[in-house]
Parts: structure tokens; C-alpha cells; sequence
């Protein structure tokens, strides 16, 4: 089926836009990118219609695409810059790895489920995002390809995997959700070679759970 981002699309996405702003979302390459990227095309057909509403929707496979303020929350806090190499953990639809890819960072993600990582490969290819999409478990990270400057993990974490701590350039932030049934968003800067500090947490976030192991 083909994908087609219709004026109604656009002027919907717009004021999805506006509503991120008055929540007090001001990074303006976030908020150009969440514009510019069709949210419509991250969804199963029989979610389409809500696609501009602030909420979560299911990807298939009991898994979620972020509803829009937390895309653009965490999206904030890693501060994008172009050429900046990310590390996702938790492609599911490939939503939130269009929006780094479109503010021009170099994208690496990684999911659990093949059937979301093939699909999400689709979407991605759909819109000419070049990221590099990897099946496998993000709890280990990407070994081969770090050191990366920011990683971002889309999914409740018990504990922060030290791997991701690891595969961080010294200078480099990892926002993660950590916790069981709610999450605190954690912003963490690694300092030097084995130091790390808690640069910020915020409260009342609710991920589905990392989960170890491939599907
Ligand atoms: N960022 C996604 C939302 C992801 S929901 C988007 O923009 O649509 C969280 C995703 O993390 C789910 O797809 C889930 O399967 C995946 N996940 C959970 N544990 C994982 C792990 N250990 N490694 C990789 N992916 C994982």
C-alpha cells in the first residue's frame, strides 16, 4: 500500500506540534522533525484515523509507539546535533529513530521482536531514512560500533545495563526510563572512564519493559 501524507495529515501533525509547545517542548530541530515526519506512516492501518492524538498506540507484537510528547521529551533531552552517532534501543516502529535521523544524527537501533525490526526497516526505507537497524538484544548494545555519543533507550529498564554505560564517549548522555511499573526518565552523563553522574531525572513515565533475550 502506498504511503501518501495528505494536507488534512499535515495540518493535523501541526497542531500536534503546537500542543508539544505549550507542554514545553522548545528544541526547534525536535519540533521541525516531528513536523516534517509522518507519524501516520509508523502505524497498523487500524490506527491510522488517531495517529495526531497525544497517546500511545500498539505496534503489533504487545509493544507501543511512544505517545508524541514522550518521543519529543526524550528527543530534547539527548540534544541532537546533526552528525551526533546515536544508539536507540527499542526500534518498534521506527518512529523515534525517524526523528533523529531527520534532525541529520547518524542512527544506530536496535529491537528484540524480528517481525517489528522488519517492519520498522520498511518504514524507514519508506521515507529514505538511512538508519542502521539491528535484531538483537539491546541490553548488550552495539559492541562493534561504539563508542557512540548519546544512546536512548525507548523502553522500561529495571537497571541500567552497563554495557550502554560503557559504549558512551566520555562527554556522552544516556536518557533511559528506569523502574518497574512507572519509569523516572534518567539523564546520565559519563564523566570519565568509569564515572557517571545522574544529570536529571523526571517522573511519571510508563514503557513497555526491556526484556533480555531475542523473539
Ligand atoms: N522507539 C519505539 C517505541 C518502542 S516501544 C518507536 O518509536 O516506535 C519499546 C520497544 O523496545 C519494543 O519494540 C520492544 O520490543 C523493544 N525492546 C524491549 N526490550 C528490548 C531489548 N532488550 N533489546 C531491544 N529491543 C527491546
Amino acid at each position: 500500500m502506498k504511503k501518501i501524507d495528505t494536507f488534512r495529515d499535515k495540518g493535523l501533525r501541526a497542531q500536534m506540534v503546537e500542543r508539544l509547545k505549550s507542554r514545553d517542548i522548545r528544541n526547534m530541530s525536535v519540533l521541525n522533525a516531528i513536523n516534517e515526519i509522518p507519524r501516520h506512516f509508523f502505524l497498523d492501518s487500524a490506527f491510522l484515523e488517531f495517529a495526531y492524538k497525544d497517546n500511545a498506540f500498539p505496534i503489533g507484537c504487545d509493544q507501543t509507539i511512544s505517545n508524541p510528547y514522550t518521543v519529543a521529551f526524550q528527543s530534547e533531552l539527548l540534544s541532537p546535533s546533526p552528525k551526533d552517532k546515536i544508539l536507540e534501543i527499542g526500534t518498534g516502529s521506527g518512529y523515534q529513530a525517524a526523528i533523529l535521523c531527520k534532525i541529520g544524527c547518524k542512527v544506530y537501533s536496535i529491537e528484540r521482536f524480528k517481525d517489528l525490526y522488519l517492519k520498522a526497516k520498511k518504514n524507514l526505507s519508506d521515507l529514505k531514512c538511512n538508519a542502521n537497524l539491528f535484531y538483537g538484544d539491546g541490553y548488550l548494545g552495539l559492541p562493534n560500533h561504539a563508542p557512540f555519543d548519546k544512546i536512548i533507550v525507548t523502553a522500561g529498564a529495571s537497571e541500567v545495563p552497563f554495557a550502554l554505560k560503557e559504549q558512551l564517549i566520555i562527554g556522552g548522555i544516556l536518557v533511559i526510563p528506569v523502574g518497574f511499573e512507572d519509569q523516572k526518565m534518567t539523564v546520565i552523563l559519563k564523566t570519565g572512564k568509569d564515572n557517571y553522574e545522574v544529570l536529571s531525572q523526571y517522573n511519571d513515565f510508563k514503557f513497555v519493559p526491556l526484556l533480555r533475550e531475542k523473539k
